[in-house]
């Protein structure tokens, strides 16, 4: 089978896992956009180029066909920790975010809600108040100037670093669920003291629960970026100088269940259509030993249906477009 039918095979279109997430747990994505439809072009994007840069907002994915894989999911399968719009794009690009999340409310009150979401049509109240219900908020802001936003994430027409914050401190005046706001480091572009402090002071207005400090641990989009060090991080968490900092852990240590509902080859292929992974990522994510996935990997390339990419962390498999 190769990728185009086994994308094709798929029980579902739009979701994907559970997978345990670095912040999560067991998370359920669900897409919303199609790969890659986003508001901005980050150089460190693990799910590649922006195809369709935008600030439209559309019912991309139609709700009747996100509502009805849900409906099933909800019917044959446990509640994940934690159901979270994610995946390749923006999610509040699509214009019946809010109708989603009011459905899963409706079917399942407890069920803990995430949005992983660049952040940057916050300054639309209209999408505000549609994420209301939203339990758990993760926002991006890796730049506070003009200059280095677009130079890291290199926005859609028409959006400024401005608007982009105060969007964000109008979203935290008006929330009332949790925000973890991550900020990406990346050495000699977005770390030295003038852009940390322009950061510091947006996240002071901000006021978010935590903040995760991450760096590049994958291929992006631009292949000459490197991570930033280990003393790199400490020295921004230490010029940020606030509560609540932390340097987000690898995963893989908080695992629960096992990825049980689709062979591991499939697991394989849908693990990496995401972002790149290394068989250590797979591993862990899919609850295998290493060699048994090394077996799988082999068989995947010699099918031309995966390809490596080598990086500093080590080999990664990307599929074969
Ligand atoms: S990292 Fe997120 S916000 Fe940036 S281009 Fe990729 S999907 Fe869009």
């Amino acid at each position: 089978m190769d990728v185009i039918e086994f994308m094709k095979e798929r029980k579902y279109k739009y979701l994907f896992g559970p997978v345990p997430s670095r912040r999560l747990g067991q998370s359920l994505g669900v897409d919303l956009v199609p790969r890659k439809v986003c508001t901005l072009d980050c150089v460190y994007c693990e799910s590649g180029q922006t195809t369709k840069k935008t600030v439209e907002r559309k019912e991309y994915i139609r709700y009747d066909d996100i509502t009805r894989e849900l409906d099933d999911w909800f019917a044959t399968n446990s509640d994940p920790d934690y159901l979270t719009f994610s995946g390749a794009g923006e999610p509040t690009l699509n214009s019946r975010i809010g109708d989603i999340i009011q459905h899963i409310k409706n079917r399942k009150p407890h069920l803990q809600v995430a949005l992983i979401t660049n952040g940057t049509l916050l300054s639309d109240p209209g999408l505000r108040e549609e994420l209301m219900d939203v339990d758990l908020l993760l926002p991006s802001l890796d730049a506070a100037t003009q200059e280095v936003f677009e130079k890291i994430n290199r926005p859609a027409g028409g959006l400024t670093s401005e608007e982009y914050a105060d969007g964000l401190v109008a979203f935290s005046r008006e929330f009332t669920g949790e925000m973890w706001l991550e900020v990406f480091v990346l050495p000699r572009i977005n770390d030295h003291e003038q852009e940390i402090r322009a950061i510091r002071e947006v996240i002071l207005k901000i006021g978010p629960d935590r903040i995760q400090v991450n760096t590049l641990d994958r291929p992006g989009t631009e292949e000459n970026l490197v991570a930033a060090t280990a003393e790199e991080l400490e020295y921004f968490v230490k010029m940020l100088d606030m509560d609540h900092v932390e340097i987000i852990a690898s995963p893989g240590e908080n695992r629960k269940e096992r990825h049980a509902n689709a062979d591991i080859r499939d697991a394989i292929l849908s693990t990496i259509s995401r972002r790149p992974c290394t068989a250590v990522d797979l591993g862990q994510s899919l609850g295998l030993p290493e060699d048994e996935i090394n077996r799988y990997l082999e068989m995947l390339k010699a099918e031309n249906s995966v390809i490596p990419v080598r990086q500093e962390r080590g080999l990664f498999y990307r599929l074969k477009n």
